[in-house]
């Protein structure tokens, strides 16, 4: 990677935004390489490569992959253990079986 620059993770609200109907950028994520949990706001993300990657703020490691084609979209979230995503409390949630 010779362009090491990258913009902070509230730049995945529109792109993720097209995949899920709630807001991924407000998520809290656990990295799966160092443990840091923090906001995915917080990523430093790469928008450099065949998509877009998001590194962890304290480690660097890849916690997100999202690759999108015309017809269809890649999500790797492979390097983060846990995402935790607010929901209206306003809404029905399925109920336990
Ligand atoms: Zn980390």
């Amino acid at each position: 990677m010779t362009d090491m620059s990258y913009v902070d993770g509230n730049m995945l609200d529109g792109p993720l935004r097209e995949l899920f109907a709630v807001d991924l950028s407000s998520a809290t994520g656990r990295c799966e390489s160092c443990g840091t949990v923090g906001p995915m706001a917080r990523l430093h993300v790469y928008s450099h490569a065949p998509g877009l990657v998001g590194r962890c703020p304290a480690c660097t490691e890849v916690m997100l992959r999202l690759v999108r084609s015309p017809d269809r979209a890649w999500l790797d979230l492979r390097g983060a253990t846990f995402l935790e995503v607010p929901m209206p409390l306003d809404q029905p949630h399925p109920r336990p079986l």
